[in-house]
């Protein structure tokens, strides 16, 4: 029995469902009708909450996620068979999910922006080609490089000249990339001022 408050993985909750399936104490196959479930539903909600009125420090959700990090999850390098997938697509489908919050979503924007869009191609093929270069030349670290805290997420130049020269390159975090190395002459950095400077009116006229 997993501890209070934690969750199975589903690769987990799948073979739990598939040993005690047919076995007496299963359900059989017998499904808790939607009253039932409402009403479960509703004697956990909110203040019956276990984890009503408490949150978790920023450094205590960091580990949380650090525990299972690339090779540390025990998914690590493997991948959900073809009905697996299936399984997974069929329980998503029809589920109604809470819209982001404004910060979620400033944080997709920019995960998805310039070269990390789909439809970025860089100025030129050769910018692509440049980058794939660095990758396959500088050793990739699992932890930023700049902040020495974060996970890698992207490599990031350090010039804006786009050198091909592997230490004009650092593996860091999208924050640091972001945050500590777009310099003024940058081709992003325009971009980047403009979404925080969108988004910090945008709360303002929430908040006032
Ligand atoms: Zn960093």
């Amino acid at each position: 029995m997993p501890a209070k408050g934690t969750h199975q993985s589903l690769e987990a909750r799948l073979k739990i469902s598939k040993t005690l399936m047919g076995h007496p104490g299963a359900m059989l196959g017998i499904h808790h009708s939607e009253e039932t479930r409402r009403k479960i539903s509703e004697s956990h909600k909110g203040e019956k909450s276990i984890w009503f009125g408490t949150h978790h420090s920023a450094e205590w959700r960091y580990l949380q996620s650090q525990r299972v990090a690339g090779s540390n999850n025990p998914f690590f390098g493997k991948h959900h068979s073809i009905e697996t997938r299936m399984k997974i697509s069929e329980m998503q489908r029809g589920k109604k999910h809470k819209p982001h919050s404004e910060e979620t979503r400033f944080k997709i924007g920019i995960a998805n922006s310039g070269e990390n869009s789909g439809h970025w191609k860089g100025d030129t093929v050769g910018y692509g080609q440049l980058h794939e270069w660095v990758r396959t030349h500088k050793p990739r670290v699992e932890i930023c490089e700049i902040c020495g805290i974060a996970p890698v997420t992207v490599i990031a130049n350090i010039s804006g000249q786009y050198k091909r020269d592997i230490n004009d390159y650092k593996w860091t975090c999208q924050s640091c990339n972001i945050t500590k190395l777009k310099t003024p002459n940058h081709k992003f950095n325009g971009f980047f001022k403009q979404l925080i400077a969108q988004r910090k009116k945008r709360i303002k006229e929430k908040g006032g």
